[in-house]
């Protein structure tokens, strides 16, 4: 059986980054908080958790003082900061450049809006951590679309800039946006701020896909971009297969196949993917 990993797989550079700051700091004696799992990956999120990390939700955050806490790629809204500074914790802040970026792109432009009665608008997902890190910087005042329905909420008479979460489909953003801007009877300016390392991921991946028999992609269950990077794979060759773990490996996938691709998301360490890899070699 021939198997190949997708070279272009794997962390991306805000991941690496959260990772390695992690364990840097895990490397004292003191106890480290992350604030949410540090990537939508339970393999990896265990293996961190073995070191020593100590994953929270927002509610326990909130009841902390005096410690350390590591916040991940995604980034946080300024109460997280601020609740923060007046508690004495010492935050180690992985948050991608990418999403700060574009953080400080969507408050500026939240305090441009304000002054011409315009409107902010975010294309993500609802309740997804960066969402809520870029609804925060315009005090929650921001309009959220997920989709065309939500598209009502949006004054036409009003002007707006639009943002999207770095890690949505290109061609929903384009869909999306074109949209709005049929309908727009005022000014409009429209930012793509989809994280490269997702989008370009897609051309290369539905190319891979499809040069072997069987495709295998590795993936968190909670993570956006497995999701959409899976669904590549399954419109590239319908023998394709979604696993977080070896667990779930199944023989009968490669009866009568001689090659098999594996793929991750931005989320997947490259040691997963070996270990499958190295699996399905001994099929
Ligand atoms: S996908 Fe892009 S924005 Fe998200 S963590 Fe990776 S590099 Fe940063």
């Amino acid at each position: 059986m021939k198997v190949e990993i997708d070279q272009k797989s794997g962390f991306c550079f805000g991941v690496v980054n959260a990772v390695s700051k992690a364990e840097e700091a895990l490397q004292s004696n003191d106890k480290l908080y992350c604030l949410g799992d540090i990537v939508h990956n339970g393999m990896e999120v265990s293996r961190l958790e073995t070191l020593g990390l100590i994953t929270i939700d927002h509610k326990k955050y909130f009841t902390l003082k005096d410690c350390k806490v590591l916040l991940r790629t995604h980034g946080e809204p300024p109460s997280t900061y601020e609740y923060a500074r007046e508690n004495n914790i010492e935050l180690i802040d992985a948050t991608c450049p990418v999403v700060l970026k574009l953080q400080q792109r969507v408050r500026r432009a939240h305090e441009d809006m304000q002054q011409q009665q315009g409107q902010v608008i975010i294309f993500g997902k609802k309740g997804h951590a960066e969402v809520k890190g870029l609804l925060g910087q315009t005090g929650n005042r921001a309009i959220l679309v997920e989709n065309e329905a939500d598209l009502e909420q949006i004054d036409p008479q009003k002007p707006l800039v639009m943002f999207s979460q770095t890690t949505k489909p290109l061609d929903d953003f384009h869909r999306l946006s074109a949209k709005i801007q049929e309908r727009a009877q005022a000014p409009t300016d429209i930012k793509d701020t989809i994280c490269r390392q997702v989008a370009n991921r897609v051309p290369r991946l539905k190319i891979f896909a499809a040069g072997h028999d069987v495709m295998i992609f590795v993936g968190g269950r909670k993570s956006s971009n497995a999701k959409l990077l899976f669904a590549v794979c399954q419109q590239a060759n319908p023998n394709s297969y979604f696993i977080s773990g070896k667990e779930e490996l199944d023989t009968n996938w490669f009866t009568g196949h001689n090659s098999v691709g594996i793929s991750g998301a931005t989320s997947t360490p490259q040691w997963l993917m070996e270990e499958i890899a190295e699996i399905i070699r001994k099929i």
